[in-house]
């Protein structure tokens, strides 16, 4: 059997790449270490722009609930500030096993093969080019391969795309059902010293259903404290775990490269997720969306060099999205330095009650403005001299 494509991975990043060139004609396989495509990973609180990358709509059996607006609670001190609908936009949960089950349905009813159960063990080279993929079970050769296998990817470290200096946090989660007076549109974020620098989330389903989750770059006992949050919620008194499940989340922005000679990476293997904010369905998606007629010109023009394929690339990069991704992970990484000298969750109170959540999340955005910085300074000189102080000395 021939195939145009390889793609490695049934996350959303190889779902909408198999969608999309499929939907062109052009004839992939897509592989997968797991055994069905709703055992692969996909995030569930997305922005309307999944939706649309998706071609989905808002009140389809895909979407399961409408998020209206967030609250970010310092679970140390009860102190919370709330994020309205202007800053988050409209939010939506995915049903997920839904969502990855048509992404798959529309790539395989235009040609595309699943195969389950395989592994990519390696990239094939040949004279500088990726020329397809190893398997324990069989060898493929394709004149482009698409690396979407997540964090860990087999595609970025075979192909010997540059990884020194890419991290990803663990993070997993619990589908919780038998929950009572949950608020049904409002997710929740906890901060605490006792989760480091990262965060545990609650995304209702409705009044009764929802997701517990939490995931650090640093993490100390994760597991322990998402157990004793969901032992003592009331809202949990009588809940019950239905499923669990995680992975890990690269939160060090994109790769220096994720482009070489046969090969494109789309998704978490190419950095692309908005850690802070945000998430990793979008970028992927748009990464995936990005790639698939770039890759396409490759394989009309027969050209499947590195520099023919760049242009996904440098597109993503420019794309607001790609800015996001790189904004994001610059934030953090300034708040673990910052974190290193100094205890951040001290200024976390002081930062919800005099900080605009709309402008604080358009600064994070790379949305910098010199206005807000200054109106901070004029209305609150003692804390923002503080901040810079301990931040600069
Ligand atoms: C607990 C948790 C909650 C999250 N919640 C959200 C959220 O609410 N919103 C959001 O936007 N993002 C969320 N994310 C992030 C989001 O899930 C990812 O960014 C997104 O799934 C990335 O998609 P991907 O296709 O690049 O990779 P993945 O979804 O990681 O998929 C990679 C696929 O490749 C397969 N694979 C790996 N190695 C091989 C191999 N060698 N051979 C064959 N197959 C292989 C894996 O089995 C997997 O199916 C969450 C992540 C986690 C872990």
């Amino acid at each position: 059997m021939v195939f145009d494509v390889c793609i490695v991975g049934t996350g959303p990043g190889g779902l909408q790449s198999a969608a999309l060139l499929s939907e062109k004609g052009i004839r992939p396989l897509v592989l997968d270490n797991r055994k069905r495509v709703t055992d692969s990973f996909c995030g569930e609180l997305v922005g309307e722009k999944v939706l649309e990358l998706a071609k989905i709509p808002k009140n389809s059996e895909f979407v399961s609930n409408k998020i209206i607006g967030a609250r970010v609670i310092n679970l140390d001190t009860g102190c919370s500030i709330d994020l309205p609908e202007k800053t988050t936009g409209d939010a939506y949960l995915l049903d997920e096993n839904k969502f990855q089950t048509y992404l798959k349905d529309v790539a395989e009813s235009n040609g595309a093969e699943f195969r389950f159960a395989e592994r990519a063990e390696s990239v094939i080279k040949r004279d500088g080019f990726v020329t397809g993929v190893r398997t324990a079970k069989a060898s493929y050769d394709t004149p482009v391969t698409v690396g979407a296998d997540g964090a860990r990817s087999i595609v970025a470290s075979t192909a010997q795309f540059p990884l020194e200096g890419f991290k990803a946090m663990p993070s997993f989660r619990f589908k919780l059902e038998n929950c009572k007076g949950l608020d049904a549109n409002c997710a929740h974020f906890y901060l605490s010293r006792k989760i480091g620098l990262g965060y545990l989330w609650l995304y209702p389903r409705s009044e009764t259903e929802c997701n517990v989750g939490i995931g650090s770059p640093f993490p100390n006992q994760m597991g322990l404290f998402l157990r004793k949050f969901v032992e003592e919620k009331a809202e949990f008194s009588s809940a019950k775990i239905i499923d669990r499940n995680g992975d890990r989340i690269p939160y060090t922005g994109l790769l220096p490269r994720f482009v070489d000679n046969g090969v494109v990476l789309v998704g978490n293997s190419a950095g692309q997720v908005s850690n802070l904010l945000g998430g990793g369905v979008e970028p992927t998606l748009t990464g995936a969306t990005m790639a698939s007629p770039v890759v396409m010109a490759a394989l009309e023009s027969q050209d499947y060099s590195a520099h023919q394929l760049a242009s996904y690339e440098k597109g993503y990069r420019s794309s607001s999205t790609g800015k996001k991704v790189q904004a994001t992970a610059k934030y953090l990484s300034k708040i673990i330095k910052f974190s290193q000298k100094r205890d951040v969750f001290s200024y976390l109170d002081d930062i919800f009650s005099i900080v605009d959540a709309d402008k604080i999340t358009k600064t994070v955005y790379g949305d910098f403005s010199v206005l807000f910085v200054l109106s901070l300074m004029v209305k609150h000189p003692g804390f923002v001299l503080r901040l810079l102080k301990d931040y600069y000395l």
